[in-house]
């Protein structure tokens, strides 16, 4: 059988640790078979962002920049501990921030549905993809403890020395003030994001925020997103059969679990690192979890959700058998194939991109799984198997 041919290249990011001894063998086993994979590669292993002073990160950034989608393999952020275990020059940044702040993108995450994992909320039929604004808020607060009787203010000075004021509290005793901030230009991006994402994938969209509390700040979310909805995305949606509707994040919530699912819901920084979090366990598994960073000028960087899977690569290395789920980590490739398959008008390769994931979801549905979906699946007759093993069971499937 003749392999597919691509046009455009996509943008390779190897990574650390378990999933990057996983990453060769999905490319070995259920891609170059197939196809005559045509990537830029990059090297964000952290020895080799270590031995390039992080400079691979960037370049890969601009890779993407220049070809539209990436496929990145869970790389280790460096901590402390990190440093002395990779005798690292220095604590480099997260990988995942630095394309985030490159591509000025909006990550999505989506749940990968498979029979036998059942929610944990019984009405969830389809996926729910959390759409999370990933600048500001909380996580770009200054903080500070009051020691005693104070009047805290804002204060706000423009570069002609104007200001404006307000008070916060006037403080008889002590207690904690923070302050918190967000750009519309952000704002803006993240809706542009949405709006586009949704289109992509025909979805409804959601936002919600507590604008009923907040009656600035999270307001002028609100007012954004309704804004650029009206100007710019609303006959697009109509001619989709698809809607955008806010609500209050209460409101939302209370939706979300009484839903069938099927949307993107976009939330706020903080409301969307929870949000997230509480979505993809009650749906199963983090191992099952796909992450995409989309740009508003439509970008695409596709990774699972998770990460390096450090435990697991420990006893790789002392020769014992694993038993990893690469589920997130092959729905990445098939999801930037699908991609780079869609800009370069290549239906083999978004069809194969479809029999990939076909053959990814029987393989677990005829009973053949990692340890972790073992011990959650509902299925009678289920098969715990090796990292490797499973993979030759999806090559089999796809062949
Ligand atoms: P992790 O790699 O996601 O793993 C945490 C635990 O979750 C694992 O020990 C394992 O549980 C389970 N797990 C996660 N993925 C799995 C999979 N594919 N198959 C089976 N089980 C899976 O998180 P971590 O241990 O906190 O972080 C490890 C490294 O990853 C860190 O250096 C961190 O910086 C990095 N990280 C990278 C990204 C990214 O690149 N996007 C994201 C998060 C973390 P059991 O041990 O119980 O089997
Ligand atoms: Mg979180």
């Amino acid at each position: 059988m003749a392999k597919i041919q691509m046009k455009t290249p996509l943008v390779e990011m190897d990574g650390d640790e378990m999933t990057r001894i996983l990453w060769k063998e999905i490319k070995d086993r259920l891609l170059t078979p197939f196809i005559d994979l045509k990537c830029e590669y990059y090297d964000l292993g952290l020895p080799y962002r270590d031995e390039t002073n992080d400079q691979v990160t960037v370049d890969a950034a601009n890779a993407i920049k220049k070809y539209g989608v990436g496929v990145k393999c869970a790389t280790i952020t460096p901590n402390a501990q990190r440093v002395e275990e990779y005798k690292l020059k220095e604590m480099w940044k997260s990988p995942n921030g630095t394309l985030r702040a490159a591509l000025d993108g909006t990550v999505f995450r989506a749940p990968i549905v498979v029979k036998g994992i059942t929610p944990s909320v019984s009405t969830w039929e389809k996926p729910i993809t959390l759409a999370r604004h990933a600048y500001g808020d909380v996580y770009k607060n200054s903080e500070l403890y009051v020691d005693g009787a104070a009047k805290a203010e804002l204060v706000v000075t423009y570069p002609d020395g104007h200001t404006d004021r307000k008070t916060i509290h006037d403080f008889d005793g002590a207690g904690i003030i923070q302050g918190v901030h967000n750009t519309d230009a952000s704002i803006a991006s993240f809706a542009h994001a949405c709006f586009k994402y949704a289109l992509d994938q025909k979805q409804d969209l959601w936002f919600s925020t507590k604008d009923t509390i907040s009656k600035i700040y999270d307001h002028r979310f609100k007012d954004i997103f309704a804004d650029i909805y009206e100007a710019e995305y609303k006959t697009a949606f109509e001619e989709a059969g698809i809607e955008y509707f806010y609500t209050l994040i209460d409101d939302a919530v209370a939706r979300v679990i009484r839903s069938k699912g099927g949307f993107i819901w976009a939330c706020k920084n903080y409301d969307g690192d929870v949000m997230s979090d509480m979505v993809a366990t009650a749906f199963g598994s983090l191992a099952m979890m796909t992450s995409v960073l989309v740009s508003p000028d439509g970008l695409y960087e596709y990774e699972a959700a998770h990460g390096t899977v450090t435990r697991h690569y420990y006893k790789h290395l002392k020769g014992e058998p694993t038993s990893t789920n690469s589920v997130a980590t092959i729905f990445a490739w098939s999801g930037a194939l699908r991609k780079r398959g869609e800009l370069d008008e290549l239906p083999e390769l978004v069809d194969f991109s479809d029999r990939l994931e076909r053959a990814t979801l029987q393989t677990i549905e005829d009973g053949v799984m990692t340890g972790d979906l073992y011990l959650l699946s509902t299925l009678e007759n289920k098969r715990r198997v090796g990292s490797v093993e499973f993979l030759d069971e999806i090559a089999a499937r796809l062949a």
